[in-house]
């Protein structure tokens, strides 16, 4: 087996006695993390789960994760998670594209939906599953998984639209960790806190497999919660951490947050979305190396990342290609943009999807030559270092000038009353377009467009500079924290 089944076998031979998962207070050594996924893989096999079948999960952060994971590596099969914030009739879509004939998800949950292929359900962490483990054998399994050998269906985040199953091979994700560790100089010591949902690319790929690979130590947390993280931080000594912006933002804004014990941290890793610059300083200011990272399902996921050695020279620049990567940013004929030229960024290399699943059409689509196409600007500086811009499809051509919402709402972000912010386009009869601001105030202040526009005058060439304000109590964001703008467009745009 040359797929992540085999992950657990290997450190169990190399460094059995070390803790690979942390939960709830409990400890699982490597030894532990392959016995009781290769018990599952017996016992899901017993159930009629074979190779090239989809495996689905849903369920918080639980060590039943990885054990699932490895369990249908060791079959064969493709591991399939699935957000735990999804409704019913979402959560039946996704069961019914992934065509899975198992569904393992969180104890309590009998509500949720069938696909038609699902003959077997399993509850995660009590004591049907511990039971299914204990009467399983615990004998090696040899089921030949090549490289190229399906291992996950990653749904996208659906942040444009509906989510895509990404298909994502062994090697993909093997080569993924490979970049992680090697740019992220990952150790046996590490211990990451793994708060971010492993239900999304980011959580699972950038944090806990690679680390897994490496040998260091995952502590799970079921879901994010600001106080607990600065506690579990100092408790755990963690090490590394990954979150989306929302996230750190949250942490900065604890009680805590000045006096909690950080030095443990040795590098904080943070993406999904666009690091308003705001967070970066307050990290800088914190004395952390906070560094952005940059990638998409389809690229398992990464893809940019901006190396410690210059995170304050380079702060903002999502960085360079991963060391296994090749990373452009192209014009639409796909030639190299210029540097300071705005282009979209397109990306090839062996962490790069096939495809997706079911959608011949949007695979094609999806690459030239090769190169997959992201659908997101950016620009190249001198050295090479690469500022993400914006996504394409939420740019806004105002009097035949392009403006990327997410330049807008960092630079609004730096009032102070600004707690959270999205910049839309709405339809105007002389620009053609023009930007509005959807704002959230911080508690206690208030905000207008006589405050906040004034702001904006110089820090933003004059067409830039959203022409209306609306106040909002919340965004609409994503399980991940992801502003869902057509969502914003639909709640905040010009009415009908
Ligand atoms: P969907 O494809 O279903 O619409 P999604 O694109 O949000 O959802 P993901 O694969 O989770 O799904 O996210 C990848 C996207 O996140 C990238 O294409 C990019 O737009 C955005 N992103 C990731 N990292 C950064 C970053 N550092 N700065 C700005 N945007 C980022
Ligand atoms: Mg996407």
């Amino acid at each position: 087996n040359e797929g992540l089944g085999s992950w657990p076998a290997r450190r169990a031979r190399k460094t059995p006695h070390r803790t690979a998962l942390i939960h709830d207070g409990v400890r699982y050594s490597y030894a532990a993390l392959h016995e009781r996924a290769t018990r599952l893989a017996h016992a899901l096999h017993a159930r009629g789960v074979r190779r090239g079948d989809r495996v689905a999960y849903v369920s918080p952060n639980h060590p039943s994760y990885l054990e699932t994971l490895f369990a249908a590596g060791l079959l064969g099969a493709v591991f399939v998670p699935l957000n735990t914030r999804l409704s019913t009739p979402e959560l039946a879509y996704q069961l019914t594209d992934s065509g899975a004939c198992a569904l393992l998800h969180e104890a309590g949950r009998a509500e949720l939906p069938d696909g038609p292929g699902v003959r077997l359900r399993l509850p995660v962490g009590g004591t049907e599953y511990e039971d299914a483990l204990a009467a399983a054998p615990a004998d090696v399994l040899d089921e030949p998984v090549g490289p190229d050998d399906l291992c996950l269906i990653m749904y996208t985040s659906g942040t444009t639209g509906r989510p895509k199953g990404a298909m994502l091979t062994h090697g993909n994700i093997t080569w993924n960790a490979v970049n992680v560790l090697v740019d992220e100089d990952l150790t046996t010591d590490e211990v990451a806190l793994v708060n971010a949902p492993l239900f999304h690319t980011a959580g699972l790929n950038m944090l806990t497999l690679p680390v897994l690979l490496k040998g260091g130590a995952c502590v799970l947390v079921g879901s994010f919660h600001p106080t607990r993280t600065l506690e579990l931080i100092e408790r755990h000594r963690v090490t590394v951490m990954f979150g989306v912006p929302t996230m750190f933002e949250l942490l900065t804004r604890e009680a805590g947050w000045a006096t909690a014990d950080l030095t443990s941290l040795r590098l904080l890793t943070c993406g999904g979305a666009p690091v308003p610059t705001r967070l970066i300083s307050a990290y800088q200011d914190r004395g952390l190396t906070f560094l952005q990272g940059y990638g998409m399902t389809e690229a398992s996921p990464g893809t940019l990342f901006l190396d410690a050695e210059h995170a304050l020279s380079k702060a903002g620049s999502a960085g360079v290609p991963h060391f296994f990567s090749d990373v452009r940013v192209v014009r639409p004929d796909l030639s190299q943009a210029e540097p300071g030229e705005t282009g979209e960024v397109v990306v090839r290399g062996p962490h790069v999807m096939p495809g997706y699943w079911g959608l011949p059409e949007e695979s094609a689509a999806a690459f030239t030559e090769g190169w997959l196409h992201t659908g997101d600007a950016a620009r190249v500086d001198t050295d090479g270092y690469v500022t993400i811009v914006d996504r394409l499809k939420d740019m806004i051509v105002s009097g035949g000038e392009n403006i990327y919402p997410a330049e807008v709402e960092d630079a609004l972000l730096a009032h102070p009353d600004v707690a959270e912010c999205a910049v839309i386009g709405v339809p105007d009869a002389t620009w053609g377009e023009v930007g509005r601001a959807v704002v959230v105030p911080r508690e206690g202040s208030a905000v207008s467009r006589e405050t906040l526009l004034p702001f904006l005058t110089g820090r933003l060439a004059k067409y830039k500079i959203p022409k209306s304000v609306v106040v909002a109590t919340e965004l609409p964001r994503t399980a991940s924290g992801k502003l869902r703008k057509p969502e914003v467009r639909r709640l905040y745009g010009p009415r009908p």
